[in-house]
């Protein structure tokens, strides 16, 4: 919030989409996320009340202490949070073509996945991603968000990549959501090649930084190998980023353990406190 940029992006996709000028958001929505805004049924709900009560005030104590002694002064990191809640409503506009980072275009944005409830994935890394830029705030750091708020539309892949121009390094925060509700565990994907050998030697070191972090508490995926690493070249967001970046796809959303744990504050606050071990492992 501190920076002209960091309000600036959001808006201007946000203004642009209200004059019908651009779009900035993506894909039909799928069945998962189709409602625009996140409804958890109430069975789910409830059982998670009493809980959630619990969890709230062991994360309220943890908040001030887990990353004690960090100083992050004069360091800037740039945090995507994946997908934007005004998506789904806006088919046509997350569906125009944009640059790609390669030469070529691609799908502005996507709708990205939901639990078996109805969790969407956007409610989840905007969560994620609002913890660690608490985190890395109270250590010091400058933080550039790629967007401001939760019910907007985009911004585009490739606002998702240049947002991060002047930062150390970008973490883009997202789930999973493969079919099988067998499938569990995180990954870490990586542009392949880098946008430069610089920023592909720092993506490289930062993906081993976060899947090490995640792995603490997290289950690696191992369909992606050992470390959970996998290296991919159409992905629009890493192919625009200038800077070190990764995509960390925190879990399975239809793993009903995982999805347990990502519809909680407490299991967002595990996450994000992993997202922040890992950055400070990188520096
Ligand atoms: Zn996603």
């Amino acid at each position: 919030m501190s920076t002209s940029r960091r309000t600036l992006i959001p808006f201007l996709c946000t203004f642009l989409t209200l004059q019908g000028l651009v779009g900035c958001g993506s894909n039909p929505p799928s069945p998962e996320s189709s409602s625009p805004s996140p409804v958890v049924p109430e069975g789910a709900s409830e059982s998670q009340s009493s809980g959630q009560s619990a969890e709230k005030e062991t994360s309220t104590k943890t908040e001030k202490t887990s990353h004690a002694g960090v100083d992050l002064s004069g360091r800037t990191i740039a945090i995507d949070p994946g997908h934007n809640g005004g998506n789904a409503s806006h088919p046509d506009e997350i569906a125009r073509q944009v640059p790609d980072g390669r030469g070529g275009t691609k799908q502005c944005n996507t709708t990205g996945t939901a639990t078996d409830s109805g969790f969407p994935e956007t409610d989840f890394t905007w969560a994620v991603g609002q913890m660690l830029e608490a985190e890395l705030e109270d250590a010091g750091a400058e933080v550039v968000m790629s967007r401001e708020d939760n019910d907007g539309v985009g911004p585009c892949v490739d606002e998702r990549g240049t947002f991060a121009d002047d930062a150390d390094l970008m973490v883009s925060i997202h789930a999973n959501g493969s079919e099988s509700t067998q499938s569990k565990g995180f990954h870490v994907i990586v542009a392949d090649p880098g946008t430069s050998d610089e920023a592909e030697d720092g993506s490289n070191r930062l993906a081993k930084a976060m899947s090490k972090a995640m792995a603490d508490p997290f289950t690696p995926n191992r369909a992606y190998g050992k470390n959970a690493i996998s290296r991919r070249p159409d992905l629009g967001g890493l192919n625009n980023a200038s800077v070190p970046a990764v995509i960390v796809e925190c879990g399975e959303m239809r793993n009903p353990s995982e999805a347990t744990m990502m519809e909680s504050e407490a299991g967002q606050r595990k996450y994000a406190d992993a997202l922040m071990r890992g950055v400070v492992e990188w520096y």
